[in-house]
């Protein structure tokens, strides 16, 4: 096996907004299509692309980046034992939501009304089949039950009430209080967010409110994709307010060439339907996945007026992350088994 190769894209390009850095890391393997019968397993994952540079302490750093080494290794893990793609996004998405550095399951962030609402959506590239949750307030991994939708229910998405006591008949699936989630960081940031929206600051709406929504995206050795996401949507979201996260197709995707995991300003990723997007310009387009995932979110979601970054895979194992933010908390074992994590656009 020929050691991967690697590109990083990085452009300026003017907004309403003002400059904001443009970078696209992807790792390519030009052997690509070398294997196919016994694929050495990939997976990458993220903890979301709110990283504000100016307050990355050290210690916040090295704790997150342990955090993101936990759950690439739970991940990994499946895979290396000859598990399935679909277990394997599954655990990586289980250990990010335990963190809580992150925006999902425990340090999700609080609605208006103080409450956390979790989403969560899981997509199997093989069958094409897929599941989503959206609104809960009491199941610790909502991973699981996204994946019980798709695996144990005729539906592709459920919501709030239905959708926990559907996993109350499900085994396996842990409640809990509501309290669980809570975090005094979310908490101090809602409180934040709330004083912005009385002063009219517009920066209450969306952008530099932290993004932490987790993934993973993962290619078996079975060739077979997958993709899940996990998120507690945006700080002070209201009035049921769902983002992309459990939406199929915008938040998450996977077939059998392409699978993509999402974080970002959800409102402008279902406009755009990122995921489903880059999966077809791969498809359609013939585009390269890095290529099609540098586009759309380096070119059609700025224009929009959105950010945020994506993690994707392709069948060949080739991995591409880009995001436009100051940077993407995000992880990925590459095709000769190596780890890798990186938080800040310039890191690799
Ligand atoms: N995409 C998520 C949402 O809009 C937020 C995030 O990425 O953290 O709900």
């Amino acid at each position: 096996m020929t050691v991967p190769g690697r590109a990083l894209a990085a452009a300026f390009l003017p907004f309403s907004y003002g400059m904001i850095l443009m970078t696209a890391a992807t790792v390519s393997s030009p052997d690509a299509h070398a294997e196919t019968a016994a694929t050495r397993p990939v997976l990458a994952i993220h903890g979301g692309a709110g990283v504000i540079r100016s307050t990355l302490t050290p210690e916040i750093e090295a704790s997150v980046k342990a955090d993101l080494r936990r759950a690439l290794d739970a991940g990994y893990g499946v895979l290396e034992a000859g598990g399935s793609a679909v277990d394997a996004v599954a655990r990586a998405v289980v250990a990010l939501e335990d963190s809580p550095h992150f925006n999902a399951g425990k340090g999700a962030v609080f609605t208006h009304d103080g409450r956390n609402e979790l989403d969560a959506s899981i997509m199997d590239g093989s069958t094409r089949r897929a599941g989503a949750i959206a609104g809960v307030t009491r199941v610790r991994n909502p991973v699981l039950l996204a994946r019980a939708v798709m695996e144990r229910s005729p539906h592709v998405m459920l919501i709030g009430e239905g959708a926990e006591a559907f996993g109350r008949s499900i085994e396996g699936i842990d409640f809990v209080e509501p309290s669980y989630f809570h975090t005094d960081v979310r908490w101090r940031q809602l409180r934040e967010a709330i004083e912005k929206e009385a002063q009219r600051e517009p920066s209450a709406q969306g952008r530099a409110i932290h993004y932490g929504t987790v993934g993973a995206v993962a290619l078996d050795a079975r060739g077979r994709l997958a993709a899940a996401t996990s998120t507690g949507g945006m700080t002070n979201k209201r009035w049921g307010r769902v983002g992309d996260s459990p939406i199929i197709g915008a938040g998450t995707y996977a077939d059998a060439r392409c699978a993509v995991s999402a974080t970002g300003w959800g409102e402008f990723f279902i406009r755009a339907a990122v995921a489903h997007d880059i999966c077809a310009r791969v498809e359609y387009g013939r585009q390269a996945l890095a290529d099609a995932a540098r586009t759309v979110i380096m070119e059609t979601i700025p224009a929009l007026g959105g950010d945020g970054g994506v993690i994707a895979i392709d069948a060949q194992g080739q991995v591409a992350l880009p995001f436009n933010t100051d940077g993407m908390y995000r992880g990925w074992v590459d095709r000769d088994g190596r780890r890798h994590v990186a938080i800040l656009a310039d890191q690799r």
